[in-house]
C-alpha cells in the first residue's frame, strides 16, 4: 500500500468518529502525494504519521453561572497541534456543534494555512461546545472568564496564540484578555484580535475578508479579469462575510446575497452594508431583518437555497461543509466562474471535485481565509516591539502577502505536475516549510 493511503488508514482506525477530521486529512494528505514521491526519506521518518497527530490535545471542563444562578458545565478544548515553523496559533471557537474532530481538522488545517503566510507560526485551535446566542454580556463574561481561568497555564505569547474564530469576536478576547492579565499579571500579546485600546493591531478586523477578496483578485487579475461588474454570493453574515462583502462592493462587484443558520438574503439590487452591519454588528440580530428594513429585499428561511442564485463568483464564508456536491452542481450549471473559500472546508471533497471538474477557479480556505492569522502574526510582531501601525501599513502588508499566497501555491502546482489545481498547490506551497523545520529538529 502506497504510504499516503496507509497513513490515512491508520489516521481513520486510530481517531474514529472524527468525520471532520478524516477529509481535512484526506484532502491534504491527498494533495501531498507528489512531493512524498520526490522524497522518500519522508516515509523513513514517518513524517506524515507525525504531521497528523497533534503534539499536544488539552481538553477541560468550563463551569460557569448564569444569570439565573444555574450551573452549567460546557467542555473546552486546546489543540496544539505543530509548533516546528513557530508557536502555535489559531482560533477559538464557541459554536454548540464544536468537538474534538471539529478542533482537529481545524488545526491540521492551520498548520499549513500558517506556513502559507511565509510568517514564523505554528498550528492550533480551540474551542468550546457553548453556545453565545442568546446570552447576556454577563454570561458571555463569566463563560470566558472560566474558559480562561484554565486555558491560561497552557498559552503564552511564545508558546501558544490564540485569537477568534466563529462565535469569538472582539468582546469575547476581550473579556480572556481581562481574566488572563489579572491571573498572570502580564500585559502581553497573549491573544490577538484585541481592541485597540490595549495592544490590538488597526484592520485585524477586516482582514480575513479583505484577504479573500485580495486572493481572489490577484487571480481574477492573471486571468485579466477584474471584481468589476461581477455577480457575488457570499454566505454567512459574520466577521470573514461582512468584510469580503466590504471589499468586494469596493472593488466594483455587486453582493447579492448573505445568510445567517436560519435562512438567506437576496437582494437584487446588491447589500446594503451599513443595514447588515446595524443588524449584525450592532443589535446581534438575525439577517431575517434585513427584507424588513431594504425594500425589494427578500428572505428564505434555511441556508442551502443561497446557492442557487446565479453568479460569477461564490464566496462561502459560514462553516464547514456548506457546499456539498448538488449544490456544486447547481453552482456550475448558473455559471460560477471562481471559488474562494472564506470559511475554513466550506467544500465537502465531491463538491471540490466539481468544481474542479468544471474548470471553475478553486481558491481553498487555507489559502484564501489566511489573512486572519497573517494580521495576528502582524499583531504579535506589534505586540512584541510596541510598535503601531497604520491601518494603511497593515492593510498593505495584507495585501502583499495575499498576493504571494497566490503566486507561492500556482508555482507549487506547476512545479508538481499539477497546474491550476490550487487544492493541491496551496498543500505543497505550505507543507514544504513545515516538513523542512520537522525534518530538521529530528524524531520529535
Ligand atoms: P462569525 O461567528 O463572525 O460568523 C459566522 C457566520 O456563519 C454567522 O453568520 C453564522 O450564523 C454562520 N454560521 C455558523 N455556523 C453555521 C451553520 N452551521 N450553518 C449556517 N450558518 C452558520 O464567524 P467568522 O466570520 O469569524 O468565521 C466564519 C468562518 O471563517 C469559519 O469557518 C471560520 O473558521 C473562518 N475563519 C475565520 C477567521 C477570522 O478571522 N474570523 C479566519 C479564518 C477563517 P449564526 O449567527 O446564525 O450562527
Amino acid at each position: 500500500m502506497q504510504y499516503v493511503e496507509r497513513v490515512l488508514k491508520e489516521l481513520k482506525e486510530k481517531n474514529p468518529n472524527e468525520p471532520e477530521f478524516h477529509q481535512a486529512a484526506t484532502e491534504i494528505l491527498n494533495g501531498l502525494k507528489p512531493v512524498i514521491e520526490k522524497h522518500p526519506e519522508y516515509e523513513k521518518a514517518a513524517l506524515l504519521e507525525r504531521f497528523t497527530e497533534p503534539e499536544r490535545v488539552i481538553l477541560f471542563r468550563v463551569p460557569w453561572v448564569d444569570d439565573a444562578g444555574k450551573v452549567h458545565v460546557n467542555k473546552g478544548y486546546r489543540v496544539q497541534f505543530n509548533s516546528a515553523i513557530g508557536p502555535y496559533k489559531g482560533g477559538l471557537r464557541f459554536h454548540p456543534s464544536v468537538n474534538l474532530s471539529i478542533i482537529k481538522f481545524l488545526g491540521l488545517e492551520q498548520i499549513l494555512k500558517n506556513s502559507l503566510t511565509g510568517l514564523p507560526i505554528g498550528g492550533g485551535k480551540g474551542g468550546s461546545n457553548f453556545d453565545p446566542k442568546g446570552k447576556s454580556d454577563n454570561e458571555i463574561m463569566k463563560f470566558c472568564q472560566s474558559f480562561m481561568t484554565e486555558l491560561y497555564r497552557h498559552i503564552g505569547q511564545d508558546t501558544d496564540v490564540p485569537a477568534g474564530d466563529i462565535g469569538v469576536g472582539g468582546r469575547e478576547i476581550g473579556y480572556m484578555f481581562g481574566q488572563y492579565k489579572r491571573i498572570r499579571d502580564e500585559h502581553v500579546g497573549v491573544l490577538t484580535g484585541r481592541g485597540l485600546s490595549y495592544g490590538g493591531s488597526l484592520a485585524r478586523t477586516e482582514a480575513t475578508g479583505y484577504g479573500l477578496v485580495y486572493i481572489t483578485e490577484e487571480t481574477l487579475k492573471c486571468r485579466n479579469d477584474s471584481f468589476k461588474g461581477k455577480t457575488v454570493v457570499v454566505s454567512g453574515s459574520g466577521n470573514v462575510a461582512i468584510y469580503a462583502t466590504e471589499k468586494a462592493q469596493q472593488l466594483g462587484a455587486k453582493v447579492v446575497a448573505l445568510y445567517d443558520s436560519n435562512g438567506y438574503i437576496y437582494d437584487k439590487n446588491g447589500i446594503r452594508l451599513d443595514v447588515v452591519k446595524q443588524i449584525k454588528e450592532v443589535e446581534r440580530g438575525r439577517i431575517k431583518e434585513y427584507a424588513n428594513r431594504v425594500k425589494g429585499a427578500e428572505y428564505h428561511e434555511g441556508c442551502k437555497g443561497i446557492w442557487t442564485i446565479p453568479c460569477d463568483i461564490a464566496l462561502p464564508c459560514a462553516t464547514q461543509n456548506e457546499i456539498d456536491e448538488e449544490s456544486a452542481k447547481i453552482l456550475v450549471k448558473n455559471g460560477v466562474k471562481y471559488v474562494g473559500e472564506g470559511a475554513n472546508m466550506p467544500t465537502t471533497l465531491e463538491g471540490i471535485a466539481v468544481f474542479q471538474k468544471a474548470g471553475v477557479v478553486f481558491l481553498p480556505a487555507k489559502a484564501a481565509n489566511a489573512g486572519g492569522v497573517a494580521t495576528s502574526a502582524l499583531e504579535m510582531s506589534q505586540s512584541s516591539g510596541r510598535l503601531f501601525w497604520t491601518f494603511e501599513e497593515v492593510d498593505a502588508k495584507l495585501k502583499n502577502i495575499m498576493v504571494n499566497i497566490y503566486h507561492n501555491m500556482d508555482n507549487a502546482a506547476k512545479e508538481y505536475g499539477c497546474e491550476g489545481d490550487y487544492v493541491a498547490g496551496a498543500n505543497i506551497a505550505g507543507f514544504l516549510k513545515v516538513a523542512n523545520a520537522m525534518m530538521a529538529h529530528g524524531i520529535v
